[in-house]
């Protein structure tokens, strides 16, 4: 085997090994049973800074195909990647990804208004939001709205959403009460990508008409966009 780098969990010392005593491996596409202690690539390792044996984390070199595993395992958890895969198959890595955190009950997320019917036909308790969460088809079927009705995330910094928390009697803590913030990433993406597209047919509408526009957008237009040409 090669030598790799490993950092100390302890301290962030960096040290070069050959194989590391109790060596926990990746769990690739959560293909094995979900260890909910997430020590994955890790191992134990004598630290000089530390003086003594510490957990490291196994640093892959950079032309390792799988250095950046965990966090595609994660994009597509998130259901931010597709990776490639079958629906099946990822169908399979957004439940195992979910199941290996604990969810919170008070979460508000989003989701897709033909994902809820789609379970409602099937006649599903349950199916996935924005982010990939299970959770329960709602009791009242409410038409649905455009996805550009949905509240913005400005709501993110409101002191109502932010100061209000739970009792969670398992663990005798609190949770948060508020927005899923993977499911508002989702659909921001989203939003943003139509968005894009709409931007090309405004741009290539207004360069053709530039001998029209009023004075204040001349200018308003000229200072935002004097940047990209100046970049050429
Ligand atoms: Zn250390
Ligand atoms: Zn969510």
């Amino acid at each position: 085997m090669k030598p790799q780098q490993a950092l100390c969990c302890e301290c962030g010392m960096l040290r070069s090994c050959q194989r590391p005593r109790n060596h926990r491996r990746e769990n690739y596409w959560l293909a094995g049973p979900i260890d909910l202690d997430w020590h994955r690539e890790t191992g134990d390792l004598k630290c000089s800074e530390c003086g003594r044996v510490t957990t490291h984390a196994i640093i892959h070199p950079e032309t390792d195909t799988f250095r950046d595993h965990a966090e595609l395992l994660q994009l597509i958890g998130l259901r931010w990647h597709n990776g490639h895969f079958t629906d099946a198959q990822k169908a399979d890595i957004v439940s195992s990804y979910h199941s290996s955190f604990p969810a919170n009950p008070y979460m508000n997320h989003l989701w897709w208004k033909n994902e809820e019917n789609d379970a409602r036909e099937a006649g599903k308790t349950t199916f996935r939001a924005m982010c990939g969460a299970s959770i329960p088809v709602p009791t009242k079927h409410i038409k649905g709205r455009d996805v550009t009705d949905f509240r913005a995330p400005e709501q993110l910094t409101d002191p109502e959403v932010m100061e209000y928390e739970r009792l969670d009697p398992d663990t005798g803590t609190y949770w948060d009460v508020g927005d899923c913030v993977n499911c508002i990433r989702y659909r921001n993406d989203k939003l943003l990508r139509e968005r894009r597209k709409a931007l090309i047919r405004i741009l290539m509408n207004a360069a053709t008409k530039t001998d029209e526009l009023e004075a204040p957008l001349v200018n308003s237009l000229f200072d935002t966009l004097r940047g990209m040409a100046d970049s050429e």
